[in-house]
């Protein structure tokens, strides 16, 4: 009898991103987003010149309305509110019809699942509730086990230490350096994996060119998800 048992351990950890790596809501998202912070503080600062790339959600009401002039402390009263509208909003609002799942996504996760040697989570700016919301339009919300979200820390940088948290509380693994792997489409993407030891890689496929996501040198720059040169082997899945 051979004794299988060690292939058999979860030894990578692999993050994605929701946002422009995993799906898109057309745009619905940010209508959700401004229409919850006018119900909620009658401006939504210059958020149609904002760039949200990679943000946490926290940090984009934080941002959206110290340009306004809101004082911090007076938005910090109301983020639970405008969290709640932005929620009921966006659950609302997405559908299937306008929240999709991204080229090669769902053959990435289909391939994912089906190594028993890989853990697949989120690592993502958006507010738990609304990845829940989000993921659950696009038809993915069973893919992941643990998850790391903009209501947990609003700085982004911050999440892989609280994604390997749960997975230690999960699977007994701190899935240290490079063993975790963060999938993501924007620039703050790269800087967080960076900032958490992991390993980067990097997607085209939402609103950050591909120069500038090249410029920052992830470990893997991929055009899309269903790029041929996916997962699971760029993804660092095969070490
Ligand atoms: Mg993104």
């Amino acid at each position: 009898m051979v004794d299988s048992g060690w292939q058999e351990k979860v030894h990578r950890l692999i993050l994605f991103d929701v946002d422009g790596t995993l799906l898109s809501t057309n745009g619905q998202a940010g209508e959700a987003l401004g229409m919850a912070l006018h119900g909620t503080f009658g401006t939504a600062g210059p958020i149609e010149r904002y760039s949200w790339a990679g943000k946490t959600d926290p940090q984009i009401v934080f941002e959206l309305l110290a340009e306004a002039g809101i004082p911090r402390a007076r938005v910090e009263r109301g983020l639970s509110e405008v969290f709640d509208r932005y929620c009921a909003h966006l659950a609302r609002m997405l559908s299937p019809d306008n929240t999709r799942p991204l080229a090669g996504v769902r053959e990435v996760l289909d391939a994912l699942a089906r190594r028993s040697d890989v853990a697949v989570g989120l690592l993502t700016g958006n507010i738990r509730r609304g990845a829940d919301i989000k993921l659950h339009a696009a038809g993915l919300g069973d893919n992941f086990a643990v998850g790391a979200y903009g209501s947990d820390q609003e700085d982004r940088n911050r999440l892989v230490a609280v994604a390997r948290t749960r997975a230690l509380a999960l699977w007994g693994d701190e899935f240290p350096g490079t063993r975790t792997v963060v999938v993501g489409d924007a620039e703050p993407d790269i800087r967080c994996a960076r900032a958490g030891g992991a390993y980067a890689v990097s997607v085209a496929s939402g609103k950050t060119a591909r120069e500038a996501l090249a410029a920052l040198q992830p470990d893997v720059l991929l055009d899309s998800l269903a790029s041929p040169l996916a997962l699971p082997a760029r993804l660092g899945a095969d070490g």
